[in-house]
């Protein structure tokens, strides 16, 4: 997968394999559907915002539980 490819659609290219985005994670300072929606729907704008999404994009590590807002 090339980062150009991947970042051409608004919905982030982990959001498949997610926990967050899949509603597995529990204890969010936000409710699901806003975090979709200021997070993973709204593209680059939305993903760079994500702790999540910036961790995996730079090959560091996350956990099951790592959300938009800590690195936890
Ligand atoms: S929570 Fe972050 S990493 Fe997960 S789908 Fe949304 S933007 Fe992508």
């Amino acid at each position: 997968m090339t980062r150009g490819n991947m970042h051409l659609g608004r919905l982030c290219p982990y959001a498949d394999t997610c926990p967050v985005y899949n509603g597995e994670v529990e204890g969010l300072k936000k409710p699901g559907y806003l975090i979709k929606n200021v997070f993973c729907n709204r593209g680059m704008k939305g993903w760079k915002n994500c702790k999540r999404f910036n961790l995996l994009e730079e090959n560091k590590k996350v956990t099951k539980t790592t959300t938009p807002y800590d690195a936890e």
